[in-house]
């Protein structure tokens, strides 16, 4: 690593790489507020926001979310519910016009309160990252630590470098380093001021696929290994699911459901938080003792009453084809066409003689050779009868 020789950098650099002060740094004594009872301390908690612009824009309604320590939060949506503002109000960029956000137990916006955003201990991490293209890495990462010794900026800025695996670039200037070190200068300059939470605002966006696989995993380690807790805003169901430990849909200015990835995937709570993460299967019926009639068979439907309309869904991966299917009541053969190859995986879809299209997503081992006449059928398990 070519800074540590380096005459400007008066600090007993090795000592920190190797360690010393990283263990310093790592202590976040700092951090505190309530205990979410689960022995890590909250880092933000906004309660019943409201919040509009004064062209009459109602954006956020009574929203509320809680983050604690080294928790990944991802707000997911469509373009205009509200994701954006929220991360503005609770940096402080925004003022608050009703509701609560304390961070790290201190209130930061309230009714007669705004506390500045450099005073919030909060990070914020944007999709072009913001670098300045005149100051080196290591300046780059020095410039928000404002209030403290040189010498603790610097014990700083090496470890936070350190932590993204990028000491040795220290001297470059942004545009000498590709996309992806870019990224992770931004992330060593987010996290060096050891913020209590950051926000980052669809921070992977500009990456190709490749590179953010690899960042995204990096951004985790990074996060979780210094107790950040982070909310992210993302349109990208993929890299929801992959990097948060909550997600948290949002509609229309409010939080339509939150919770565990796979508590998301696999149990939406109605069908618009489903059709986020996957392409899925609709049969329209009628309530009948529990169940609801479609072309492939009765789907369960305790939860709602006989006689109402309802819309079965099923995720294409849960239609079954095959020797798989031919046992299953409500079995039909239909013919496939392959919609999409993808490598470990195909889409395929069945036109059923009513007339209704089935999406099929299918391990490629399972493709049939003869797709001409290929026997379906629904695994009910995985089908959610909504209320129409
Ligand atoms: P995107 O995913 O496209 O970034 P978003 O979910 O982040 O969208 P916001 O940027 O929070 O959405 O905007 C929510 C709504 O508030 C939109 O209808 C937007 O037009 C409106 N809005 C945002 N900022 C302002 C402003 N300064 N003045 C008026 N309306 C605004």
């Amino acid at each position: 690593m070519n800074f540590l020789t380096r005459k400007n950098i008066d600090l007993k650099v090795a000592d920190a790489v190797s360690g010393g002060i990283a263990s310093k740094l790592v202590e976040r004594s700092d951090v505190c507020g309530l205990d979410a009872g689960v022995g890590k301390p909250r880092v933000l908690e906004a309660m019943t926001i409201t919040h509009g612009f004064r062209d009459g824009t109602k954006v956020l309604q009574d929203f509320s979310i809680q983050i604690d320590a080294g928790e990944i939060i991802s707000l997911l949506g469509p373009s205009g519910c509200g994701k954006t503002t929220t991360l503005r109000l609770i940096a402080g960029l925004e003022p608050l016009q009703k509701g609560t956000i304390k961070i790290g137990g201190s209130t930061a916006s309230s009714e007669g309160i705004h506390t500045p955003p450099e005073n919030r201990n909060v990070a914020m991490m944007f999709q072009d990252y913001a670098l300045f293209p005149h100051l080196s890495v290591f300046d780059n990462v020095m410039f928000g630590l404002g209030r403290i010794s040189r010498e603790e900026r610097r014990d700083r800025a090496i470890k936070a470098l350190d932590d993204v695996g990028l000491s040795e670039y220290w001297d470059r200037k942004p545009a000498t380093l590709s996309g992806g070190q870019q990224q992770r200068v931004a992330l060593a300059r987010a996290i060096a001021p050891n913020p209590q939470l950051l926000l980052l605002d669809e921070p992977f966006s500009d990456l190709d696929t490749e590179l953010r696989r690899k960042v995204r995993t990096d951004t985790i380690r990074v996060l979780k290994s210094a107790g950040v807790g982070a909310l992210m805003v993302t349109h990208d169901p993929e890299e929801a699911l992959y990097m948060s430990d909550r997600i948290a849909v949002m509609k229309d200015g409010q939080i339509e459901q939150i919770g565990p990835p796979m508590d998301l995937y696999n149990n939406p709570r109605s069908l618009y938080v489903a059709r986020l993460f996957s392409e899925i299967n609709e049969f329209l019926g009628i309530v009948k003792n529990g169940m609801v009639e479609t072309a492939l068979g009765l789907a369960p439907a305790s939860e709602l009453k006989d006689g109402e309309l309802a819309t079965v869904m099923i995720r294409p991966e849960h239609v079954l084809i095959g020797d798989e299917a031919k046992a299953v009541p409500g079995a039909v053969d239909a013919s496939l066409d392959l919609l999409k190859y993808l490598g470990r995986d195909a889409v395929m879809q069945a036109k059923l003689d009513n007339g209704d299209e089935v999406i099929i997503r299918t391990d490629i081992r399972n493709l049939p050779l003869d797709t001409s006449s290929v026997p379906i059928a629904l695994d009910f398990k995985n089908s959610i009868s909504f209320k129409k």
